[in-house]
């Protein structure tokens, strides 16, 4: 059977990002691109599906949530919502992803072998919220490691080391003096899966990769099926920075949000913007970006606090309107500025597992459905 090539486009910064780098890298791929639309979106995220399709000359496809492809007048998410007799999703009830992203998709694909391309980037420390469907294989091209941990998993096992050295022989180039000796050492619990992968990706990525496709063609991945996968020879890792910089040198653009705005706050002085694509009322959101979304898009906050009225709160510990009591908004505006502050002053590293849930990668704790 036919592997299909998807790339899903969230409507934020790696995804957009990914798509351009792929049609520019490996036009070869005749990748299908599609968007999980919700209905909640910003109009920038719109805007930047928009230009993506004028420079990938190719239309994104919008999947919509209901079963039958007719959500009755709604919206995704309000057709949804409507289901779940108004309760609304919460990082401890998460039905959005779920039903929203995850089941359109899969349903997108049926059950033909996929290979699925996911933005997450060379300097974030995550797989996020993917598929584990057997027909569907992850693939990370910004990482320096590409797959995905499963296959990494049953790649580097200890059964699988004389299968790995034999492959090796049949690559037409020399490995790095150490590797052989790397690729003979076992896993145990002091030297894990993960550290010896690392290892042997740093040691050489293309070697590494080529041993990897050629078990993954003892596999029923999906990938199996493939005559050739031109990422394997890819050695680019490419951090935020790229990811600006792709945007605004293929003429695609920075999604506006992202942009910073200035405050002040009893003489103080602070920035902010928002820090993810997804819905406007997501409940990943910081305390200081609801704020932005009250200040900068008093609309769009209105319509997050009209759902509110039915009972439930998109945050655990307090209400919107609580938020934006003046004092509370001057607290949140405040703690933010000196968290900030701090930030500089330690060089951004903190080990307090608070800050980093509330602020891994300025905020970009979530799901990999979403916010790529
Ligand atoms: S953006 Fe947030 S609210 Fe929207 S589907 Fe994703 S997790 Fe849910």
């Amino acid at each position: 059977m036919k592997v299909r090539h998807v790339l899903g486009i969230s409507g934020g910064k790696d995804s957009a990002a990914l798509a351009i780098y792929l049609k520019m890298q490996y036009p070869e791929l005749n990748i299908e691109y599609y968007t999980t639309d919700t209905g909640k979106e910003l109009d920038e995220t719109y805007e930047l599906i928009r230009n993506l399709e004028i420079f990938l000359g190719k239309k994104i496809t919008r999947l919509t949530a209901s079963t039958d492809g007719d959500n009755h007048g709604y919206d995704s998410f309000d057709y949804l919502l409507n289901l779940k007799f108004q309760f609304l999703p919460s990082s401890q009830a998460r039905w959005c992803t779920q039903t929203l992203k995850l089941a359109p998709f899969e349903k997108f694909v049926g059950n033909d072998p996929v290979i699925s391309y996911v933005g997450i980037r060379g300097d974030e420390n995550r797989d996020g919220y993917i598929s584990k469907k057997p027909n569907i294989q992850s693939i990370f091209p910004f990482r320096k490691n590409i797959w995905s941990e499963d296959v990494i998993n049953k790649a580097f096992t200890n059964k699988q080391i004389g299968f790995m050295l034999d492959s090796l022989l049949t690559i037409p180039r020399e490995p790095a003096p150490d590797y052989v000796e790397l690729l003979s050492q076992p896993v145990t619990i002091k030297f894990p899966v993960k550290k010896k992968a690392d290892l042997l990706f740093e040691r050489d990525t293309t070697i590494t990769n080529a041993l990897i496709y050629a078990f993954i063609k003892t596999t029923d991945y999906p990938l199996a099926q493939s005559e050739s996968f031109p990422l394997l020879d890819n050695e680019d890792v490419l951090v935020k920075e790229d990811i600006f910089r792709i945007l605004r040198d293929s003429g695609v653009g920075v999604p506006k949000y992202y942009e910073k705005v200035s405050f002040e706050v009893n003489g103080k002085t602070g920035e902010y913007a928002r820090s993810r694509s997804g819905c406007y009322f997501c409940f990943f959101q910081q305390k200081i970006e609801w704020v932005w979304l009250y200040e900068q898009h008093p609309d769009l906050f209105q319509k997050a606090l009209d759902y509110e009225k039915k009972g439930y709160s998109w945050n655990d510990n307090e209400t919107l309107a609580e938020l934006i009591m003046p004092a509370r908004i001057m607290q949140i505006k405040e703690d933010y500025i000196k968290k900030e502050q701090d930030k500089k002053n330690q060089g951004r590293v903190s080990s307090k597992l608070i800050d980093i849930l509330t602020d891994y990668e300025d905020g970009e704790i979530g799901c990999a459905a979403c916010f790529i």
